[in-house]
């Protein structure tokens, strides 16, 4: 089958699987997941699965990559915090998705090779720099929307600091290597915060600080 018939057959599994939003899945279509993927896992890119991506990390199956950027609710208007580059991929999906999208990662090597794929695909609205995700991005600051796609161990109240009036967070909480729970967070226009419980999922952890090799070596934003 080739990567073409893939993209559809996935794509219909994901409308299949609840994601209705038409903006969600077009942007889907449209970004090729398979630049995001390395080499060895080129035929697998449209696989409803978890594919590696170095530095021990992984990018999120399909279909909680379309459920989670369904849920952020996003539109060409808004102003987006990722938290958690790694891939690109969802940053990808999300740049057709907002206006802006600011994203974060700890280790440099992935940045790198993001901000490269990001830049051969054409795509210019996203900006990225390498920091603890845990302290958000206060100089971009307020955003309209935050996604999390690393496991937090409770939520993450600097991220929720820094989401507008009407702001909306995405996040896995709970403890690595148990079942965390996706939660999605609403600041509404007076400051006050709801919570839902989305489901379960399961996701690497949001680490604490940078990796020690380069954590003197961290610098501001570049790229976008
Ligand atoms: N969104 C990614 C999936 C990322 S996996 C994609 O589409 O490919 C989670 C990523 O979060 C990993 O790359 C990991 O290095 C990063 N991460 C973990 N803790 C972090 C932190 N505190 N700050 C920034 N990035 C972090």
């Amino acid at each position: 089958m080739s990567l073409a018939a893939r993209k559809i057959r996935l794509v219909m599994q994901l409308r299949q699987t609840g994601v209705v939003d038409t903006a969600v899945l077009s942007a889907i279509e449209r970004i090729p997941r398979e630049a995001f993927v390395p080499e060895a896992f080129q035929d697998r890119a449209y696989e409803n699965i978890t594919l590696p991506i170095g530095q021990g990390q992984t990018l999120s199956q399909p279909q909680v990559v379309a459920k989670m950027t369904q849920a952020l609710k996003a539109d060409r208007r808004m102003k987006v915090l990722e938290i958690g580059t790694g891939s690109g991929y969802q940053a990808a999906v999300l740049s057709r998705l907002c206006r802006r999208l600011y994203t974060i990662e700890r280790y440099r090597e992935l940045l790198q090779t993001a901000e490269k794929r990001l830049a051969e695909l054409r795509i210019h609205n996203v900006t990225s720099r390498v920091g603890d995700g845990w302290q958000g991005w206060r100089e971009q600051a307020p955003f309209q929307r935050i996604i999390v796609t690393a496991a937090a161990t409770s939520l993450p109240e600097r991220l929720i600091d820094q989401l507008g009036p009407g702001g909306i967070m995405v996040c896995p909480v709970g403890a690595e290597s148990r079942v965390q729970r996706l939660m999605r967070i609403t600041r509404d226009d007076s400051g006050n915060v709801q919570e839902e419980d989305l489901g379960e999922v399961r996701f690497v952890p949001l680490v604490a600080g940078l990796p020690q090799q380069q954590s003197r070596a961290a610098g501001g934003p570049h790229g976008g």
